[in-house]
């Protein structure tokens, strides 16, 4: 597993060896959203986002190894666990969740099962990368009853983990966005047919080896909403093979830092130029 305890140890040493370690925000259980950062503050930015689904917890780990290679002169901002509630589910279970009433809640939306491991949610049964204000309610998936994947919440933003990293993305005002997420080894980009920097997607695929699509019939998602509303590029990396169980998926980890290493540092190239 890569646990909330396993990032922290790992941002106490990357602080240790001078990356600035940061907050965005609070789950809805009060858990600290954190985040890496490194290069400048001058110029151009990039912000990378992992494990906004909860059963994808193997994408933070991804996140932090390659925040810890990042060697480029663009500002990183690396945010590996944007939804920590829900990755303690996936991996505790109701072990994980203080609040007995929550904790009845979310066994009956789990259909009284103890296992969360295919959880994808918060632990308000919100699907994050849903919950963005993006033609938000309008994708193929979409549930509106909460359930623990695809559930829209009741409006755009009202999940506190959504909103925390809308608002340090309006603050950043990353030129890329790079979201993490598991499986199938594939890229997507641009929204709702608009693809503001195609250039941001090729360098992508080829750095990858990975084949890239415009997302059809998504909404609400966190790369969606910024591609929308800064008329930048943002892409969705999905990492491991589409068929391995998402909680054996960290025994590829080479493979996806193999796949994925060079990218940060030819994204910040092309930022730069
Ligand atoms: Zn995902």
């Amino acid at each position: 597993m890569y646990t909330v305890s396993d990032l922290d140890k790992d941002l106490a040493v990357l602080g240790a060896q001078g990356a600035k370690i940061f907050t965005v925000g609070y789950s809805e259980s009060g858990r600290p959203i954190k985040g890496i950062f490194k290069g400048n503050t001058d110029g151009p930015q990039l912000l990378v986002q992992g494990a906004i689904h909860a059963r994808e917890w193997v994408t933070a780990q991804l996140c932090v190894l390659l925040a810890e290679r990042y060697s480029g002169e663009c500002g990183l901002w690396c945010v590996p666990m944007s939804n920590p509630d829900g990755v303690m589910l996936a991996q505790y279970g109701l072990d994980s969740v203080g609040d007995p009433q929550r904790r009845d809640f979310l066994y009956g939306i789990n259909g009284y099962n103890q296992d969360f491991s295919l959880w994808k949610a918060n632990a308000r049964a919100v699907d994050l990368n849903v919950n963005f204000n993006a033609l938000w309610g309008t994708g193929r998936s979409n549930l509106t009853y909460p359930t623990p994947a695809n559930y829209i919440g009741p409006y755009p933003f009202s999940e506190r983990e959504s909103r925390a990293l809308a608002q340090f993305t309006d603050k950043v005002r990353p030129l890329y966005t790079v979201s993490y997420h598991a499986r199938g080894r594939v890229i997507y980009y641009g929204f709702n047919g608009s693809d503001p920097d195609p250039e941001v997607h090729r360098i992508a695929s080829r750095q990858t080896g990975y084949p890239a699509y415009t997302s059809e019939g998504s909404a609400g998602g966190y790369k969606d909403w910024f591609v929308l509303t800064t008329g930048r590029a943002g892409i969705t990396v999905e990492v491991g093979n589409e068929y391995t169980p998402y909680e054996e998926l960290q025994k590829e980890l080479p493979s996806m830092l193999a796949q994925n290493g060079g990218l940060l540092d030819a994204l910040s190239r092309a930022a730069g130029e």
